[in-house]
């Protein structure tokens, strides 16, 4: 059976999910090789990207507890939606792949401390319409700025694709981010993951992480939204 785009969406919707669109393979085709909807699987044509909102309050709390509490419960909200999408897509007939929200992945360089998804899902978001990126190197949403949580699935279906979003989010004089970041880890295009993470991944004695620090997020001027 063929699923519509529109059938898909409001499926996605119905999941709980607060933003979906979707992108053809072919759009991900500038990203490195290895990193493909087509190296995941080779049947993927389209790529259903959706997200969930954070709660706003979380980024003026001054102890980063809450913070780190929202973002390992809405990651876990995510993969369960991911994982309820793609049983309900596979009653129908479709072939899903389900790509993880956060971790795991298998890409790594510890000398720099470097991660990388098997699909990033911030370009996947972007190449799915739902926004565009922000120097700070996150997803910036119309409606829901950067306080989202993406994820996706890959489908052997050739769905309709989103528009993409023309307009920049960052004015070009904008660099608060950039000035913001106690490890002088962003550049305007990327983030250095061996600066950030000793703050935003925080390995605390007792034996779990902490988020201790999201000032490149909460100081944007769109981090709710670019009406908001
Ligand atoms: S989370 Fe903190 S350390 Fe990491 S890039 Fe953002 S401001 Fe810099
Ligand atoms: S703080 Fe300014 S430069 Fe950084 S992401 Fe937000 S709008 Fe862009």
């Amino acid at each position: 059976m063929v699923v519509e785009a529109p059938d898909v969406k409001a499926l996605v919707r119905s999941l709980s999910a607060d933003l979906c669109g979707i992108a053809p393979a072919e759009r991900f085709n500038g990203a490195p090789a290895g990193f493909r909807p087509a190296d995941i699987d080779g049947r993927a044509r389209s790529v259903i990207v959706y997200a969930k909102r954070l709660p706003a309050s979380t980024l003026i709390a001054e102890n980063c507890v809450p913070y780190t509490f929202v973002n390992g419960e809405i990651t876990r909200d995510v993969d369960r939606l991911t994982l309820n999408l793609c049983l309900r897509l596979e009653d129908v007939g479709l072939r899903t792949v389900p790509i993880p929200s956060d971790d795991p992945y298998e890409y790594w360089e510890s000398e720099r401390s470097y991660g990388r998804a098997i699909l990033s899902l911030r370009h996947a978001g972007e190449l799915a319409g739902l926004g565009k990126l922000g120097k700070n190197t996150l997803l910036i949403n119309p409606d829901f700025g950067n306080m989202i949580q993406l994820a996706a699935v890959l489908v052997d279906a050739a769905l309709e694709p989103d528009p993409l979003v023309e307009s920049e989010a960052c004015p070009a004089d904008c660099r608060l981010c950039l000035d913001a970041c106690p490890q002088q880890a962003l550049d305007g295009s990327t983030v250095d993951q061996g600066r950030c993470r000793p703050l935003s991944n925080y390995p605390h004695e007792k034996g779990y992480v902490l988020k201790r620090c999201n000032r490149c997020r909460a100081i944007c001027p769109h981090a709710l939204g670019m009406k908001r």
